[in-house]
């Protein structure tokens, strides 16, 4: 990753400071540098590249080898050439770095200046709608630059070398803050009247690197009430934004790999042990903290400038729809809701949310992959040239192969929604296009009725179907370069499986080309389908019902007293019937039906609710647990007969939502290791929704390596359905034949 990354002016930085003469030269398939000198400054000069290389670049390898002497006369970058048809990288966007801060309270034309960056920092994939990574092919054409700036672009020894985005105040773009009747575009005055508004628990739009975004004073609950309203999600936690490393430290908890991670040049989203209350519904009870740390310029500026040391940050967008990138349609969506909305001149051209990392076990590991590490390639043992692979629905990323690299896209989102999928099949297009890809393939889930796996079918290239499970194990047996038999654990919400039922609760042994699936949690009636993902207490009663029929009633368990009588009646005679009555293995299906038992979560408001406010509920550490027969099937009414039981004792839902965590722990390790002493295999894959959930992860996986195998977990992708297009990308390297 050399690209946009000022890569070539380090190198001459670097050649300068060991007196070596020769060039450097950008190609699309990687950087040539030839260099004549003393052999003992070429050695350190080499090692210097390796060690100090620009904070965004990446080195893949360095291959040096002697070629003749050419008698240089100094050392040169020369212009980039394109001599093949291989892949030039793009770089994600960087947080604006120390030095530009720096500059912008020293620099004269760049005081205070928003869109002050340079080769190490700002905007690209953003911005960008065309390679070769130039001005001219991004959306800073429309700003001609400087005499000034031109100085600085053109000088090798400055730090704008080459700086595409390059801006200052008399030719860069600006900020607009637009309220119902003024506009206000003097930054001075923009930034006293946002310290008025936010006073005033209003709320504001304000335009970020890939989107708009909706802020407000996180510690007013009247503000943040007023978001909830307007956003129309009730439950989902709100991200926030700290003005400081110091402000952060007094709301949240963080060990020094979450720090890293809050501080790292790709700024995401780390979910964060809460230490202090915002206000309420920001999280909304949720035992965590959505944290970021300022990206932009301009949120430096800001926090300077207000009273407020956090602020909820969100996705500004309604519902499902994708983060608004349009100046016009959040003006008009926003401005009748909102206080004002905040907006700049320079178009975002790809939209990217902001990523979300959380740290496991000492590694941070992305839920959530767009700001910041997108488009960056995933490199693969194998070629995947022209595979193109269609991703999930829910959660939806799409990848493409190109050579051995794969380009897993941003976060897209819920592809049911109709502007999620224009923006699906706007943001494929574009990746074809930029990575000069010319599909040959359509790799897709099983599952027909997924609008990716209609998309692939209308693409009228021959189309693999993988099983969504093996996608999920594939997908972190590709990131870890793994290609051999393993034991495969994916555990997740639902996914079609090849039996036609929904699976969810799966144990393999498999490799890239295929799987055997050894064993599951017993099928269980998912009363209404989907209906029942919506209303956990749907499968809570599904359970009892399984186990103690219709005189599940005389249980009187309190939860029940929270549903509507009819509606439950309707259920238990769906289940007596078996009508629209789904069978599903799905492990997040358990987890809903332990959060409708124990009252912890009956209505789900979003995705994955229930299991959150279940794992949000454990207080304190034990090893006590329930009992899970594991024989051909893993039945798990033992353990459910057991949970009314405590239930009945008034157990406290922390208690048993502990006691089942840990019952998941227990039979995943359980498993795993009678299957590792059978077969021999060592390495086990962890994979699936659930493996979002921080307590069995960190115990899982530090359980199964003290018994002595090799665990394997997503970490540079998500291990929910976003990483799913990876997985079927690398299965479809091996099934290219076959189609
Ligand atoms: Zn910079
Ligand atoms: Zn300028
Ligand atoms: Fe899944």
């Amino acid at each position: 990753m050399v690209q946009g990354v000022g890569f070539r002016p380090f190198v001459y930085r670097v050649a300068n400071k060991f007196r070596l003469k020769g060039e450097v030269e950008n190609r699309n398939d990687g950087v040539i540098i030839e260099i004549e000198g003393v052999e003992s400054a070429i050695n350190e000069f080499v090692n210097d590249i390796r060690h100090n290389a620009p904070p965004a670049s990446y080195i893949e390898s360095i291959h040096v080898s002697p070629v003749g002497i050419k008698s240089f006369k100094g050392f040169s970058i020369i212009p980039s050439t394109n001599i093949s048809d291989e892949i030039t990288l793009i770089s994600p966007d960087i947080a604006v770095c120390k030095d530009c801060l720096d500059d912008m309270r020293s620099q004269q034309h760049r005081l205070d200046y928003p869109f002050i960056n340079c080769t190490n920092c700002g905007p690209r994939f953003t911005i960008i709608k065309n390679l070769p990574y130039d001005r001219v092919n991004t959306t800073m054409d429309m700003f001609p630059m400087c005499d000034t700036c031109r100085a600085e672009y053109s000088d090798v020894l400055d730090r704008r070398f080459h700086a595409q985005p390059v801006a200052c105040h008399s030719c860069g773009p600006v900020y607009t803050l637009n309220e119902k009747s003024v506009k206000i575009e003097k930054l001075a005055l923009i930034l006293r009247r946002l310290q008025e508004l936010l006073d005033d628990d209003g709320i504001i739009a304000i335009k970020g690197v890939g989107g708009y975004f909706l802020a407000c004073d996180a510690l007013s609950t009247k503000a943040v009430e007023k978001l909830r309203k307007l956003k129309n999600r009730e439950g989902k936690p709100f991200a926030v934004m700290f003005a400081d490393e110091q402000a952060l430290k007094e709301y949240t908890f963080t060990d020094e790999y979450e720090l890293q991670a809050v501080k790292s040049w790709q700024r995401p989203i780390v979910l964060l042990g809460k230490k202090n209350d915002l206000a309420w519904s920001v999280t909304k009870g949720f035992p965590t903290i959505g944290a970021m740390l300022p990206y932009m310029p301009f949120h430096y500026l800001m926090f300077e400038n207000i009273r407020q040391k956090v602020l909820v940050l969100t996705s500004g967008n309604f519902s499902d729809e994708p983060i608004f990138i349009d100046d016009e349609k959040a003006l008009e969506k926003f401005l009748p809701d909102c206080e004002a909305v905040l907006s700049y001149n320079r178009e975002i051209y790809n939209r990217v949310d902001d990523s979300i990392v959380h740290v496991v076990n000492q590694k941070a590991r992305l839920i959530r992959r767009s700001r910041g590490y997108v488009p960056v390639p995933i490199k693969l043992e194998q070629n995947a040239d022209g595979i193109v692979a269609a991703g999930a629905e829910l959660v939806n990323c799409f990848c493409l192969g190109k050579g051995n690299m794969a380009f897993l896209s941003q976060h897209i989102g819920d592809l049911k929604n109709m502007e999620t999928y224009l923006f699906y099949i706007e943001s494929f297009n574009r990746f074809k296009d930029l990575f000069r890809v010319e599909p040959k393939l359509f790799v897709a889930d099983l599952h027909p009725d997924y609008l990716s796996t209609r998309f692939a079918d209308q693409s009228g290239l021959p189309v693999l179907k993988v099983q969504h499970h093996h996608a999920h194990i594939a997908s972190c047996m590709a990131e870890h370069g793994l290609d051999e038999k393993v034991i495969g654990v994916a555990f997740d919400g639902v996914g079609l499986g090849d039996d036609g039922k929904i699976w969810g609760g799966e144990f393999f042994i498999s490799d890239l080309s295929g799987y055997d699936r050894l064993t599951h949690f017993e099928y269980q009636q998912m009363p209404g389908g989907d209906k029942a993902t919506l209303n956990p207490w749907r499968m809570a009663v599904s359970y009892l019902y399984s186990i103690y029929g219709e005189s599940l009633m005389d249980l009187d368990l309190p939860f029940l007293h929270q549903v509507q009588e009819e509606e439950l009646n309707v259920v238990i005679q769906m289940l007596e019937k078996n009508f629209n009555c789904p069978e599903t293995s799905s492990a997040g299906r358990l987890f809903d039906a332990v959060a409708g038992l124990t009252g912890l979560c009956l209505f789900s408001d979003f995705h994955a609710e229930a299991p959150m406010r279940l794992e949000g509920a454990i207080k304190g550490r034990s090893d006590e647990m329930y009992n899970m027969d594991s024989g051909e099937i893993i039945n798990v009414k033992p353990m459910i007969r057991q949970i009314v039981t405590d239930i009945q004792k008034n157990v406290p839902g922390s208690e048993i939502s502990l006691k089942f965590h840990n019952t998941i722990v227990d039979i995943i390790q359980k498993i795993v290791n009678s299957v590792s002493k059978e077969t021999g295999l060592k390495k086990v894959v962890l994979s699936g929704g659930t493996f979002q959930n921080r307590y069995i992860s960190e115990k899982i996986e530090i359980k199964l390596q003290l018994s002595g195998l090799e665990v394997y977990m997503n970490e540079k992708i998500p291990c929910n359905d976003g990483g799913i297009a990876l997985g079927q990308l690398a299965i479809a390297t091996k099934k290219r034949g076959q189609v």
